[in-house]
């Protein structure tokens, strides 16, 4: 349903722009690209498998688990989505009392989620925000990264395609200050025309520029209408949610399955992204190694882009520039040259924009 309906916005809005054949170029303010300007350098592991998230069910003893996890570089993005699949199969189940492991997006949605259902809910992690992954994201709304194509079932897809719509709509919700959430324009830039529409999830309002329209000279252009998340806003809102629910937080690593059976709680929902990767021994959960430099705000900036492996999104809290994506790579320091080649790029972008 997801792919069909985007699919056809996609289709009404795309060719309005080309077939009118407006020739004014579009304008973008450029952003102030500079060492200066970095306040500063966050790095992340993103939680990745090839075959892609996985939700379901395993007995554990005299437990249950339901996991959600393995989000690559869309945990933010399908978070309230997999989380509804992942309450779903909690729910076939009797019991009404839950451990969710993982206090980032995934473990605040799944918790939120089961509160709103009537379930009484702890989450136990070893790191809160803002010491989680979810808090290095980027926070665009947009299932990239998130498996590899290839590897993809028609199982998954259904599952999927029901998350990510479930996400989509879930965060309209929530758009707002409180929660840090906002429409933004995006642009997606290439130096090929695109074929087709582009991705499903880039059809809101959307519309393609040739090189000469493109705000970008000598690229096409693809611009179209998604959400950002501010981490920053959004995790803290969340814990609060769930402490105003009545659920309860608890900081508590475990080092192996047999801490778990320590417990109270019947049933297990796990939300602990690369943290499963020992935990549940699943060795192809992978880290996809990611490098942000924060620029100072820049309030006037007003749309997003990406192009070629980088990427811009402004927040109120700085405007963030992307990007990495290094695999298997479990390093947390920051990559002075790789943040050089960075800015660089973002240079470029910028100076062509005037
Ligand atoms: C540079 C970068 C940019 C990104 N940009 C975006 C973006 O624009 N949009 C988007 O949707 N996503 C983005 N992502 C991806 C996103 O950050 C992740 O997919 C997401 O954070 C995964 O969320 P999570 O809740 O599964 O994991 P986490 O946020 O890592 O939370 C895991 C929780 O489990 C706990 N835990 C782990 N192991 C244990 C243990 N053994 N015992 C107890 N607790 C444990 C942790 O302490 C933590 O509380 C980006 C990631 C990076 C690195």
């Amino acid at each position: 349903m997801f792919t069909r309906r985007r699919f056809l916005q996609a289709s009404l809005a795309v060719p309005l722009v080309t077939r009118l054949g407006w020739s004014s170029r579009q304008r973008l303010l450029p952003v102030q690209v500079s060492l200066e300007r970095v306040t500063r350098r966050l790095v992340g592991l993103r939680p990745y498998r090839p075959s892609g998230f996985v939700v379901r069910a395993q007995a554990l003893d005299d437990k249950t688990v339901i996991h959600n996890y393995g989000h690559g570089g869309a945990g933010i993005t399908m978070s309230w989505g997999t989380a509804q699949l992942a309450v779903e199969l909690a729910w076939q189940g009797e019991e009404r009392e839950f451990a969710v492991l993982g206090c980032g997006a995934v473990g605040l949605a799944t918790a939120r989620l089961l509160q709103r259902r009537g379930g009484k809910v702890t989450i136990y992690a070893k790191e809160l925000p803002p010491a989680t992954t979810s808090n290095i994201a980027g926070g665009q709304w947009g299932p990239a990264s998130l498996s590899d194509p290839s590897r993809r079932t028609a199982a998954w897809n259904a599952q999927y395609e029901r998350a990510a719509a479930f996400a989509w709509r879930a965060y309209q919700d929530l758009v707002g200050e409180e929660y840090g959430v906002s429409w933004l324009d995006n642009y997606r830039f290439h130096r090929q025309a695109a074929p087709g529409a582009g991705n499903d999830w880039e059809a809101q309002d959307a519309a393609s520029f040739g090189p000469a329209q493109s705000p970008l000279p000598g690229y096409y252009a693809r611009r179209f209408t998604t959400m950002m998340i501010q981490p920053s806003v959004y995790l803290p809102r969340m814990m609060q949610d769930v402490l105003l629910y009545g659920g309860r937080i608890e900081v508590r690593e475990f080092a192996d399955l047999a801490a778990l059976s320590d417990l109270p709680e019947p049933v297990l929902i796990n939300c602990t992204g690369l943290g499963s990767r020992e935990l549940f021994d699943d060795p192809e959960l992978i880290p996809i190694r990611g490098q942000l430099s924060i620029l100072l705000p820049q309030p006037e900036i007003d749309y997003a882009y990406l192009s070629g492996g980088l990427y811009m999104f402004p927040r109120k809290d700085g405007i963030v520039l992307g990007g990495t994506y290094d695999k298997r790579d479990f390093s947390l320091e920051p990559d002075l040259e790789a943040e050089r080649r960075i800015l660089l790029g973002h240079q470029e972008i910028a100076r062509a924009l005037v």
